[in-house]
């Protein structure tokens, strides 16, 4: 019966991470796949994470199914994170949330749910998006189509040319945004830009659907939810997808959020049973491990601190390495202009070489990232800065 399948082709990071890992020279350097690395170049286990999961080895007495809503505590703590403890859609019980595997489980939940609900619905993504947005929303058998948002060659948003493009949406659809440190250009939109989304959106009726998988990584934790809670105040129904796997360093362990503000109370009970039965029939109930240590970090005033501390860590290390490249670069006496990296935010930038350049960073000195010149910013460390700022500027010229 598989008959009818074609082998498809290898996904283009994973090839490159198993190329960069078989490659014999010292030097090498991994932009390409986008974890956090330290300066030693290795994902680590945050010490609040640690803690917490020995706090749980001691003090959990069951591994009970958690139903397909997941852990309310770790619903309470993520609605808490991303609109602030007592927003009013919290209070006024607009608000559902459920813990999901992984934001990528959030986003295919929320995208049955928008089926369900508008099966004609658009959903408006950015040229260019994260690589499996369009894949994710197409299985759940939406229609997706895009909005200009980032012009390479100015190395800024095209936000007139997104304003024009979502004139033309019609009233229902849905607009994807990213919370903040945009995949894969790394180029947010500001507080007045948010703003004049915000009333977009109203204006034309259309649904904004926010996905944040790196809240705290851009400039912290309220900072980089300011475009999210902007739009929570003023539009009456909103989508969001979130993700652990950053901010907490939980990536294999699948912990996520989607959360759904529907216009009222009544609407949003409604909406709930609708989110859930969609799970139920999908993976039935997330994996409980992950959101359990989040929820025993949020729970617990101390190991909260100790986890902002190192998320906060992160994001200065981030924001280092991209002062320091921008600037080792210009060192060399290089003509091109890279000042727009620490201009722009969170794990990911693009150079904005060529396909040939970049082949060339990677034949000649096995510096690996994506044929788009997309740049995990975290593989980069005071190790291998001066090394890839001089191999970057021997190219470009
Ligand atoms: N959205 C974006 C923009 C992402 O970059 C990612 C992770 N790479 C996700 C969602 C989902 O992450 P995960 O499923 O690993 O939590």
């Amino acid at each position: 019966m598989f008959e009818a399948l074609r082998a498809l082709p290898a996904d283009p990071i994973l090839k490159l991470m198993v190329q960069c890992r078989n490659d014999p020279n010292p030097l090498k350097v991994d932009l390409g796949v986008g974890v956090y690395k330290n300066e030693q170049g290795h994902t680590p286990i945050m010490a609040a994470v640690r803690e917490a999961e020995q706090k749980m080895l001691s003090s959990q007495t069951s591994k009970v199914y958690i139903g397909p809503a997941g852990s309310e505590l770790f619903n309470h703590h993520i609605a808490g994170l991303l609109l602030g403890y007592d927003h009013p859609t919290i209070k006024d019980n607009r608000l559902v949330s459920a813990q999901t595997p992984g934001g990528c489980g959030a986003l295919r939940v929320a995208a049955e749910l928008i089926n369900r609900s508008a099966p004609s619905a658009t959903m408006w993504v950015s040229d260019p998006t994260w690589a499996n947005h369009v894949p994710t929303f197409s299985a759940a058998g939406l229609t997706t189509a895009t909005y200009p948002y980032y012009d390479n060659a100015a190395k800024e948003i095209r936000f007139d040319s997104m304003l024009a493009t979502l004139e033309e949406a019609k009233e229902g659809d849905i607009v994807l945004l990213h919370g903040c440190c945009h995949n894969p250009c790394g180029a947010d939109l500001n507080q007045q830009q948010w703003q004049t989304i915000a009333d977009l959106l109203l204006r034309k009726n259309l649904i904004p659907f926010i996905d944040i998988a790196y809240q705290g990584l851009g400039d912290g934790l309220d900072e980089d939810a300011y475009g999210l809670r902007l739009l929570a105040n003023q539009l009456p129904e909103m989508i969001i997808a979130s993700s652990c796997s950053k901010n907490f360093g939980l990536y294999r362990e699948r912990t996520g959020a989607v959360m759904v503000i529907s216009a009222s109370a009544d609407a949003s009970k409604v909406t709930a049973s609708n989110l859930m039965n969609v799970i139920r029939s999908n993976y039935s109930m997330p994996p409980a491990h992950g959101a359990s240590i989040v929820e025993t970090i949020l729970d617990d005033s101390s190991l909260t601190q100790m986890w902002k501390q190192e998320l906060n860590d992160v994001c200065v290390r981030i924001n280092d390495m991209r002062a320091r490249l921008s600037q080792q670069i210009a060192a060399t006496g290089c003509q091109t202009d890279f000042s727009f990296i620490p201009k722009q935010k969170g794990m990911f930038s693009f150079l904005g070489v060529t396909p040939e350049q970049v082949h060339q960073l990677r034949d000649d000195y096995s510096i690996y990232m994506v044929d788009s010149s997309r740049i995990s910013i975290a593989g980069l460390n005071p190790h291998n800065i001066d090394y890839v700022a001089e191999a970057i500027s021997s190219v470009v010229k």
